[in-house]
Protein backbone atom coordinates (compact mmCIF):
# COMPACT_ATOMS: atom_id res chain seq x y z
CA UNK A 1 0.00 0.00 0.00
CA UNK A 2 1.06 3.80 -0.88
CA UNK A 3 1.84 4.83 3.00
CA UNK A 4 3.43 8.61 2.19
CA UNK A 5 3.33 10.37 -0.98
CA UNK A 6 6.61 10.85 -2.06
CA UNK A 7 8.64 14.06 -2.93
CA UNK A 8 12.02 13.89 -2.97
CA UNK A 9 14.10 10.16 -3.10
CA UNK A 10 11.64 7.36 -2.29
CA UNK A 11 11.71 5.86 0.31
CA UNK A 12 11.04 1.64 1.55
CA UNK A 13 8.76 3.47 4.45
CA UNK A 14 6.73 5.40 1.77
CA UNK A 15 5.62 2.05 1.53
CA UNK A 16 4.17 -0.77 3.53
CA UNK A 17 3.40 -3.99 3.26
CA UNK A 18 -0.09 -5.68 4.71
CA UNK A 19 -1.50 -9.00 4.88
CA UNK A 20 -5.94 -9.20 4.38
CA UNK A 21 -6.79 -12.87 4.96
CA UNK A 22 -10.78 -11.67 5.01
CA UNK A 23 -11.07 -10.79 1.49
CA UNK A 24 -12.74 -13.38 -0.36
CA UNK A 25 -11.78 -12.47 -4.06
CA UNK A 26 -14.47 -13.62 -6.31
CA UNK A 27 -15.47 -12.87 -9.90
CA UNK A 28 -18.86 -11.06 -9.23
CA UNK A 29 -21.59 -12.41 -11.19
CA UNK A 30 -22.15 -10.82 -14.59
CA UNK A 31 -19.31 -8.77 -14.45
CA UNK A 32 -16.44 -9.28 -17.01
CA UNK A 33 -13.18 -8.82 -14.41
CA UNK A 34 -10.14 -11.51 -14.06
CA UNK A 35 -9.32 -13.22 -10.87
CA UNK A 36 -5.49 -13.53 -11.24
CA UNK A 37 -2.35 -14.91 -9.35
CA UNK A 38 0.81 -12.66 -9.69
CA UNK A 39 3.33 -14.41 -10.34
CA UNK A 40 5.95 -11.56 -11.64
CA UNK A 41 5.67 -7.37 -10.45
CA UNK A 42 7.67 -5.11 -12.95
CA UNK A 43 9.75 -2.27 -11.12
CA UNK A 44 9.23 0.27 -13.48
CA UNK A 45 10.88 4.31 -12.64
CA UNK A 46 7.15 5.65 -13.82
CA UNK A 47 5.53 4.39 -10.46
CA UNK A 48 7.62 6.65 -8.47
CA UNK A 49 6.39 9.36 -11.01
CA UNK A 50 2.74 7.96 -9.85
CA UNK A 51 3.44 7.73 -5.89
CA UNK A 52 3.84 12.39 -6.03
CA UNK A 53 0.37 13.40 -4.52
CA UNK A 54 -0.99 14.98 -7.22
CA UNK A 55 0.18 13.09 -9.71
CA UNK A 56 -0.81 13.22 -13.53
CA UNK A 57 -2.19 9.68 -14.80
CA UNK A 58 0.72 7.78 -16.97
CA UNK A 59 -1.77 4.80 -18.56
CA UNK A 60 -2.91 4.06 -14.99
CA UNK A 61 -4.07 7.14 -12.22
CA UNK A 62 -1.91 8.34 -9.49
CA UNK A 63 -1.53 6.32 -6.38
CA UNK A 64 -3.63 7.25 -4.03
CA UNK A 65 -2.87 6.77 0.56
CA UNK A 66 -3.94 3.53 2.03
CA UNK A 67 -4.17 1.93 -1.58
CA UNK A 68 -2.69 -0.69 -3.62
CA UNK A 69 0.16 0.18 -5.59
CA UNK A 70 -0.51 -0.95 -9.54
CA UNK A 71 1.54 -1.78 -12.67
CA UNK A 72 2.83 -3.93 -14.54
CA UNK A 73 2.99 -8.08 -14.09
CA UNK A 74 3.01 -11.28 -15.47
CA UNK A 75 -0.35 -13.21 -13.70
CA UNK A 76 -2.01 -17.14 -14.21
CA UNK A 77 -6.21 -16.30 -14.76
CA UNK A 78 -7.82 -18.28 -11.62
CA UNK A 79 -11.15 -17.43 -12.62
CA UNK A 80 -12.59 -15.09 -15.42
CA UNK A 81 -15.97 -13.38 -16.70
CA UNK A 82 -14.53 -12.37 -19.72
CA UNK A 83 -14.49 -14.11 -22.65
CA UNK A 84 -11.41 -13.44 -24.15
CA UNK A 85 -9.18 -14.64 -21.30
CA UNK A 86 -9.89 -18.43 -19.37
CA UNK A 87 -8.83 -20.31 -16.24
CA UNK A 88 -5.14 -20.81 -16.41
CA UNK A 89 -3.74 -19.12 -19.19
CA UNK A 90 -0.64 -16.22 -18.35
CA UNK A 91 -1.59 -12.50 -18.76
CA UNK A 92 1.29 -9.38 -18.57
CA UNK A 93 -0.07 -6.03 -18.10
CA UNK A 94 -1.79 -3.82 -15.46
CA UNK A 95 -2.11 -5.74 -12.15
CA UNK A 96 -2.11 -4.78 -7.93
CA UNK A 97 1.11 -5.06 -6.37
CA UNK A 98 -0.48 -8.21 -4.61
CA UNK A 99 -0.41 -12.04 -4.33
CA UNK A 100 -4.04 -12.03 -6.22
CA UNK A 101 -5.89 -8.95 -7.82
CA UNK A 102 -9.55 -8.76 -9.49
CA UNK A 103 -8.66 -7.23 -12.63
CA UNK A 104 -11.78 -5.06 -14.26
CA UNK A 105 -9.96 -2.81 -16.13
CA UNK A 106 -8.90 -6.02 -18.70
CA UNK A 107 -8.24 -3.69 -21.37
CA UNK A 108 -5.24 -3.05 -20.15
CA UNK A 109 -4.26 -7.07 -19.75
CA UNK A 110 -2.91 -9.06 -22.68
CA UNK A 111 -2.63 -12.97 -23.38
CA UNK A 112 0.68 -14.56 -23.13
CA UNK A 113 1.36 -15.89 -26.85
CA UNK A 114 4.32 -17.49 -26.08
CA UNK A 115 5.19 -19.71 -23.10
CA UNK A 116 8.62 -21.46 -24.54
CA UNK A 117 10.48 -18.44 -22.92
CA UNK A 118 10.73 -17.70 -19.53
CA UNK A 119 7.34 -15.40 -18.46
CA UNK A 120 9.36 -13.19 -16.23
CA UNK A 121 10.40 -11.85 -19.69
CA UNK A 122 7.04 -10.43 -19.96
CA UNK A 123 7.85 -7.76 -17.34
CA UNK A 124 10.90 -6.13 -19.61
CA UNK A 125 12.23 -7.84 -22.58
CA UNK A 126 8.86 -8.96 -24.01
CA UNK A 127 6.93 -6.54 -22.04
CA UNK A 128 6.82 -2.77 -21.43
CA UNK A 129 10.62 -2.29 -21.53
CA UNK A 130 11.30 -4.57 -24.70
CA UNK A 131 8.33 -2.09 -26.73
CA UNK A 132 10.13 0.62 -25.25
CA UNK A 133 13.58 -0.25 -26.67
CA UNK A 134 12.15 -1.42 -29.92
CA UNK A 135 10.00 1.79 -30.48
CA UNK A 136 12.37 4.12 -29.48
CA UNK A 137 14.94 3.00 -31.12
CA UNK A 138 14.41 1.04 -34.45
CA UNK A 139 10.96 2.49 -35.09
CA UNK A 140 12.73 6.53 -34.48
CA UNK A 141 15.63 6.77 -34.74
CA UNK A 142 16.02 5.01 -37.99
CA UNK A 143 19.67 3.43 -37.40
CA UNK A 144 21.64 2.46 -40.19
CA UNK A 145 25.15 0.06 -40.23
CA UNK A 146 27.97 1.96 -39.10
CA UNK A 147 26.65 4.59 -37.21
CA UNK A 148 27.62 6.02 -33.73
CA UNK A 149 25.31 5.15 -30.70
CA UNK A 150 25.34 5.92 -27.24
CA UNK A 151 23.05 4.88 -24.75
CA UNK A 152 22.47 6.02 -21.38
CA UNK A 153 20.89 3.74 -17.94
CA UNK A 154 22.66 1.17 -20.69
CA UNK A 155 22.63 -1.92 -18.13
CA UNK A 156 18.79 -1.33 -17.65
CA UNK A 157 15.57 -2.90 -18.61
CA UNK A 158 15.36 -0.43 -21.68
CA UNK A 159 18.88 0.18 -22.10
CA UNK A 160 20.44 -3.01 -22.51
CA UNK A 161 17.73 -4.13 -25.05
CA UNK A 162 18.55 -0.93 -27.11
CA UNK A 163 22.61 -2.26 -27.29
CA UNK A 164 22.12 -5.74 -28.46
CA UNK A 165 19.28 -3.75 -30.99
CA UNK A 166 21.85 -1.60 -32.27
CA UNK A 167 24.40 -3.98 -32.33
CA UNK A 168 22.52 -6.18 -34.32
CA UNK A 169 21.90 -3.17 -37.12
CA UNK A 170 25.87 -2.67 -37.56
CA UNK A 171 26.34 0.58 -35.29
CA UNK A 172 28.97 0.92 -32.67
CA UNK A 173 27.74 1.41 -29.27
CA UNK A 174 28.78 2.75 -26.07
CA UNK A 175 26.77 2.96 -23.24
CA UNK A 176 26.77 4.42 -19.73
CA UNK A 177 26.05 2.72 -16.27
CA UNK A 178 26.45 3.51 -11.94
CA UNK A 179 29.14 0.97 -11.78
CA UNK A 180 32.43 -1.01 -12.68
CA UNK A 181 30.69 -4.22 -12.14
CA UNK A 182 27.88 -2.62 -14.95
CA UNK A 183 30.08 -1.27 -17.46
CA UNK A 184 32.03 -4.62 -17.49
CA UNK A 185 28.62 -6.15 -18.24
CA UNK A 186 27.98 -4.02 -20.95
CA UNK A 187 30.91 -4.88 -23.01
CA UNK A 188 30.85 -8.88 -22.15
CA UNK A 189 27.68 -10.27 -21.87
CA UNK A 190 25.66 -7.13 -24.07
CA UNK A 191 28.62 -6.70 -26.86
CA UNK A 192 28.73 -3.06 -26.30
CA UNK A 193 32.16 -1.75 -28.03
CA UNK A 194 32.80 0.36 -25.27
CA UNK A 195 31.28 1.92 -21.60
CA UNK A 196 31.69 4.05 -18.30
CA UNK A 197 30.94 4.34 -15.21
CA UNK A 198 29.59 8.05 -15.26
CA UNK A 199 29.53 8.21 -11.10
CA UNK A 200 33.14 8.04 -11.40
CA UNK A 201 34.24 10.42 -14.31
CA UNK A 202 35.27 13.94 -13.42
CA UNK A 203 33.84 15.49 -16.57
CA UNK A 204 30.74 13.76 -18.43
CA UNK A 205 31.70 15.89 -21.72
CA UNK A 206 34.95 14.70 -21.40
CA UNK A 207 34.02 10.93 -20.99
CA UNK A 208 31.62 11.16 -24.18
CA UNK A 209 33.86 13.21 -26.09
CA UNK A 210 36.64 10.49 -25.18
CA UNK A 211 34.03 7.34 -26.72
CA UNK A 212 33.19 9.51 -29.50
CA UNK A 213 35.90 11.31 -31.37
CA UNK A 214 34.03 11.85 -34.21
CA UNK A 215 30.92 12.20 -32.57
CA UNK A 216 27.03 10.39 -31.85
CA UNK A 217 24.25 9.71 -34.74
CA UNK A 218 21.93 8.54 -32.19
CA UNK A 219 21.51 9.38 -28.45
CA UNK A 220 18.90 7.09 -26.68
CA UNK A 221 18.53 8.90 -23.60
CA UNK A 222 16.96 7.65 -20.24
CA UNK A 223 18.20 9.78 -18.00
CA UNK A 224 18.30 13.37 -18.86
CA UNK A 225 20.01 15.90 -17.01
CA UNK A 226 23.69 16.37 -17.19
CA UNK A 227 24.03 13.25 -19.78
CA UNK A 228 21.86 15.08 -22.24
CA UNK A 229 24.12 18.32 -22.12
CA UNK A 230 26.69 15.90 -22.48
CA UNK A 231 25.41 13.77 -25.39
CA UNK A 232 23.94 17.45 -27.31
CA UNK A 233 27.55 18.79 -27.54
CA UNK A 234 28.83 16.16 -29.21
CA UNK A 235 26.10 15.19 -31.61
CA UNK A 236 27.16 15.09 -35.79
CA UNK A 237 25.33 16.89 -37.51
CA UNK A 238 21.26 15.58 -38.75
CA UNK A 239 21.51 13.22 -35.30
CA UNK A 240 18.40 11.93 -33.98
CA UNK A 241 18.00 11.89 -30.26
CA UNK A 242 14.95 9.70 -28.74
CA UNK A 243 13.72 11.13 -25.37
CA UNK A 244 13.00 7.90 -23.46
CA UNK A 245 13.31 8.45 -20.09
CA UNK A 246 14.92 11.00 -17.31
CA UNK A 247 15.41 9.54 -14.74
CA UNK A 248 18.03 11.57 -12.70
CA UNK A 249 15.15 14.47 -12.94
CA UNK A 250 12.25 12.27 -10.94
CA UNK A 251 13.07 12.91 -7.96
CA UNK A 252 13.75 16.77 -7.99
CA UNK A 253 11.74 19.52 -6.63
CA UNK A 254 13.03 21.34 -9.78
CA UNK A 255 13.90 20.57 -12.94
CA UNK A 256 17.72 20.64 -13.90
CA UNK A 257 18.30 23.20 -17.28
CA UNK A 258 19.52 21.45 -20.20
CA UNK A 259 22.26 24.70 -21.37
CA UNK A 260 23.20 22.93 -25.05
CA UNK A 261 19.91 22.88 -27.10
CA UNK A 262 21.49 25.44 -29.69
CA UNK A 263 23.13 21.98 -31.18
CA UNK A 264 19.39 21.36 -31.85
CA UNK A 265 20.03 24.15 -34.78
CA UNK A 266 23.57 24.07 -35.05
CA UNK A 267 24.08 20.44 -35.70
CA UNK A 268 20.33 19.94 -36.79
CA UNK A 269 19.24 18.08 -34.71
CA UNK A 270 16.17 15.53 -34.01
CA UNK A 271 15.16 14.96 -30.75
CA UNK A 272 11.87 13.18 -30.21
CA UNK A 273 9.84 11.92 -27.18
CA UNK A 274 7.27 8.97 -26.66
CA UNK A 275 4.96 7.21 -24.88
CA UNK A 276 5.16 3.64 -25.34
CA UNK A 277 1.68 2.97 -24.59
CA UNK A 278 1.07 4.83 -27.45
CA UNK A 279 2.40 2.58 -29.74
CA UNK A 280 0.98 -0.48 -28.47
CA UNK A 281 -0.50 -2.12 -31.80
CA UNK A 282 2.99 -2.94 -32.70
CA UNK A 283 3.52 -5.01 -29.76
CA UNK A 284 2.29 -8.77 -31.89
CA UNK A 285 4.89 -7.28 -34.98
CA UNK A 286 7.89 -6.46 -31.72
CA UNK A 287 7.19 -9.97 -30.90
CA UNK A 288 7.89 -11.50 -34.41
CA UNK A 289 11.55 -9.54 -34.73
CA UNK A 290 12.37 -10.34 -31.10
CA UNK A 291 11.38 -13.91 -30.12
CA UNK A 292 13.32 -15.67 -33.06
CA UNK A 293 16.33 -13.49 -31.72
CA UNK A 294 15.80 -14.85 -28.41
CA UNK A 295 15.55 -18.27 -29.11
CA UNK A 296 18.58 -18.25 -31.39
CA UNK A 297 20.79 -16.67 -28.62
CA UNK A 298 20.98 -13.53 -30.42
CA UNK A 299 19.59 -11.91 -27.46
CA UNK A 300 19.71 -11.72 -24.15
CA UNK A 301 18.70 -10.58 -21.24
CA UNK A 302 19.33 -10.06 -17.43
CA UNK A 303 16.57 -9.85 -14.70
CA UNK A 304 17.82 -9.11 -10.90
CA UNK A 305 14.81 -10.77 -9.22
CA UNK A 306 14.16 -9.76 -5.45
CA UNK A 307 11.90 -12.54 -3.82
CA UNK A 308 8.42 -12.00 -2.08
CA UNK A 309 6.00 -9.44 -1.58
CA UNK A 310 8.05 -8.07 1.29
CA UNK A 311 10.67 -7.31 -0.53
CA UNK A 312 9.24 -5.41 -3.61
CA UNK A 313 9.29 -2.02 -1.86
CA UNK A 314 13.29 -2.13 -1.48
CA UNK A 315 13.00 -3.57 -5.24
CA UNK A 316 11.25 -0.38 -6.81
CA UNK A 317 13.46 2.38 -4.26
CA UNK A 318 16.50 0.47 -5.59
CA UNK A 319 15.78 1.77 -9.03
CA UNK A 320 16.67 5.54 -8.16
CA UNK A 321 20.05 4.46 -6.96
CA UNK A 322 20.95 1.58 -9.54
CA UNK A 323 20.77 -0.94 -6.90
CA UNK A 324 19.54 -3.00 -9.71
CA UNK A 325 21.50 -4.71 -12.15
CA UNK A 326 19.25 -6.13 -14.88
CA UNK A 327 15.71 -5.48 -15.03
CA UNK A 328 14.14 -5.53 -11.86
CA UNK A 329 11.19 -7.55 -10.68
CA UNK A 330 9.52 -9.15 -8.16
CA UNK A 331 8.70 -12.84 -7.97
CA UNK A 332 5.72 -13.79 -5.70
CA UNK A 333 4.97 -17.40 -6.64
CA UNK A 334 5.64 -20.07 -9.25
CA UNK A 335 4.61 -20.39 -12.23
P1 LIG B 1 16.32 0.72 -15.36
O1 LIG B 1 16.15 -0.75 -15.32
O2 LIG B 1 17.38 1.26 -16.24
O3 LIG B 1 16.52 1.24 -13.86
C1 LIG B 1 16.79 2.55 -13.63
C2 LIG B 1 18.30 2.84 -13.75
O4 LIG B 1 18.51 4.22 -13.93
C3 LIG B 1 19.08 2.50 -12.48
O5 LIG B 1 19.43 1.16 -12.42
C4 LIG B 1 20.28 3.42 -12.60
O6 LIG B 1 21.29 2.72 -13.33
C5 LIG B 1 19.78 4.58 -13.44
N1 LIG B 1 19.62 5.80 -12.62
C6 LIG B 1 18.92 5.94 -11.47
N2 LIG B 1 19.02 7.20 -11.01
C7 LIG B 1 19.81 7.86 -11.88
C8 LIG B 1 20.31 9.20 -11.95
N3 LIG B 1 20.00 10.11 -11.02
N4 LIG B 1 21.12 9.53 -12.98
C9 LIG B 1 21.44 8.61 -13.93
N5 LIG B 1 21.01 7.34 -13.92
C10 LIG B 1 20.21 6.98 -12.91
O7 LIG B 1 14.96 1.40 -15.79
P2 LIG B 1 14.17 1.20 -17.15
O8 LIG B 1 15.08 0.60 -18.16
O9 LIG B 1 12.89 0.54 -16.86
O10 LIG B 1 13.85 2.70 -17.58
C11 LIG B 1 14.85 3.50 -18.20
C12 LIG B 1 14.26 4.85 -18.56
O11 LIG B 1 13.23 4.70 -19.53
C13 LIG B 1 13.60 5.57 -17.37
O12 LIG B 1 13.90 6.94 -17.47
C14 LIG B 1 12.12 5.33 -17.60
O13 LIG B 1 11.32 6.31 -17.00
C15 LIG B 1 12.07 5.38 -19.11
N6 LIG B 1 10.92 4.71 -19.73
C16 LIG B 1 10.22 5.41 -20.67
C17 LIG B 1 9.17 4.84 -21.34
C18 LIG B 1 8.46 5.62 -22.39
O14 LIG B 1 7.40 5.20 -22.85
N7 LIG B 1 8.98 6.77 -22.82
C19 LIG B 1 8.72 3.47 -21.02
C20 LIG B 1 9.58 2.77 -20.07
C21 LIG B 1 10.64 3.41 -19.44
P3 LIG B 1 22.81 3.21 -13.37
O15 LIG B 1 22.91 4.47 -12.53
O16 LIG B 1 23.63 2.10 -12.82
O17 LIG B 1 23.06 3.44 -14.82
Amino acid sequence: LLKKYVSGFPQESDLEVVTNETILLKVPQGSNAVLVKNLYLSCDPFLRVLMSKFAEPIYIEGFHLGTVIRGFGVSRVLESGHPDFKEGEYVWGITGWEEYSLITDTEKIFKIPFTDVPLSYYTGLLGMAGLTAYIGFNEMCSPKKGEYVFISAASGAVGQLVGQLAKLKGCYVVGTAGSDDKVEILKTKFGFDDAFNYKTEKSLRAAVKRCFPNGIDIYFDNVGGAMLDAALLNMRDNGRISACGMISQYNLEEPEGVHFLMKMITNRLTMKGFNVVDHLSVYPKFLEVIIPYIKNGEITYLEDKAEGIENAPAALVGLFTGKNVGKQLVVLADE
